[in-house]
């Protein structure tokens, strides 16, 4: 196999990373963790010029609470996120998020950016070199074809990050920086939602940070996901639900569901929040919002396991889920007088 030279770098301060971003520009790639991008690379569906590995950056990792919410470094691992008191306390669908990434050993080496910016996948791109002389290059790797739906120049792969999806039901935004600009993306707006090129990002930008508002007083929030094994494994699908209930903690004040691993890109199933809204919660009421949910899940056969047909029943199941889990925490607050 072809060995691409690749030039490692590895700057010591954010100014240093994003000068290194501004002089080479799409040649280069960010490194997180490099547990999803060093599998690519060896696999040669990657080949950066020059990687510019964030490793040694102190400022991009930690975790910071005030009256606002949390800030979460980029390069914060994912163990440090599942971990900490203040996420599983108050945000547990992101620490349930980050908890079923992979393994304790990829989840201590990758980072929260790095799990947001995961590449979409499908299983006629995620392939050696080797392999994909075997057909037509795809949409994705550089031609015209979907060999998964009859449809040139349109890609379907597949967005299957875990934590993005609880991160966007929790209103986060992500802090984007180049060198001399700052801007600030809400989740939903990070992603372009096509497969080909899922993220919002231009090359010499990076994520410093995540920025999460404070829940407010009587909420909940959850994520529930299913895989092919128990562990190391990525979803098959996986919903994000986060309620405000009112004083009383009978009736939906808001609501947002996230389906993830159903589409190229993380999405909010606003009618089934609509269906929410305002409404006294009973399991009628959460049943009716789960199903209404599966409208928004857009499964492709492009995975070893999980048809399309089983992925989106289970996001009615899994929406279920995580929709009475975000009421109970909710309800537990209310009745613990709960002063966020
Ligand atoms: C066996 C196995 C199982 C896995 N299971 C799961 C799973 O269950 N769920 C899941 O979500 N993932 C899974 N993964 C994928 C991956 O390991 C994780 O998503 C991990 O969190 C990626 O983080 P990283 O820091 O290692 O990313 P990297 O590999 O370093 O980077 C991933 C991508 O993000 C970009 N990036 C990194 N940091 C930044 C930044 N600060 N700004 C902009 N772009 C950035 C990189 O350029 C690259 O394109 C699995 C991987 C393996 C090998």
């Amino acid at each position: 196999m072809r060995i691409d030279p690749l030039e490692y770098l590895r700057p010591g301060t954010r100014g240093e990373a994003l000068a290194l971003l501004a002089e080479h520009g799409a040649e280069a790639r960010v490194l997180g963790g490099g547990t999803d991008l060093v599998a690519r690379m060896k696999l040669g569906i990657v080949s950066p010029k020059v990687a510019v590995d964030l490793g040694d950056i102190a400022e991009l990792r930690g975790i910071r609470e005030d009256a606002e919410g949390l800030t979460i470094g980029a390069g914060t691992p994912l163990h440090a996120v599942a971990q900490s008191p203040a996420v599983v306390s108050r945000y547990p669908s992101l620490a349930t998020a980050a908890a079923s990434v992979a393994s304790f050993q990829i989840r201590n080496r990758g980072t929260l950016a790095g799990n947001v910016c995961l590449e979409t996948m499908c299983w006629f791109y995620n392939q050696s070199r080797q392999w994909k002389k075997s057909r037509p290059l795809c949409h994705k790797a550089g031609g015209e074809p979907c060999h998964v739906v009859n449809q040139p120049s349109v890609c379907y792969a597949t967005y299957r990050g875990d934590t993005a999806v609880a991160l966007m039901a929790l209103g986060a935004q992500a802090e984007v920086q180049s060198q001399g600009q700052e801007r600030r993306l809400p989740l939903e707006e990070l992603f372009t939602g096509e497969g080909k090129s899922p993220l919002a990002l231009a090359a010499t930008e990076m994520i410093t940070a995540f920025r999460i508002p404070a829940p407010p007083v009587a909420s909940g929030n959850a994520y529930r996901k299913v895989s092919h094994r128990q562990a190391v494994d990525y979803p098959q699908a996986g919903v994000a639900a986060a309620v405000v209930l009112a004083p009383g903690g009978g009736t939906c004040v808001a609501a947002r569901i996230v389906l993830g691993a159903v589409g190229p890109c993380p999405v909010r199933a606003r009618e089934a929040e609509a269906l929410l809204q305002g409404q006294e919660i009973t399991g009628e009421v959460l049943e009716r919002a789960a199903q209404a949910a599966v409208a928004v899940a857009r499964p492709v056969n492009n995975m070893t396991f999980g048809a399309p047909s089983y992925r989106r029943k289970m996001v009615r199941v899994l929406g279920l889920k995580a929709l009475v889990a975000a009421v109970e925490q909710a309800r537990q607050g209310h009745s613990q007088g709960d002063d966020r």
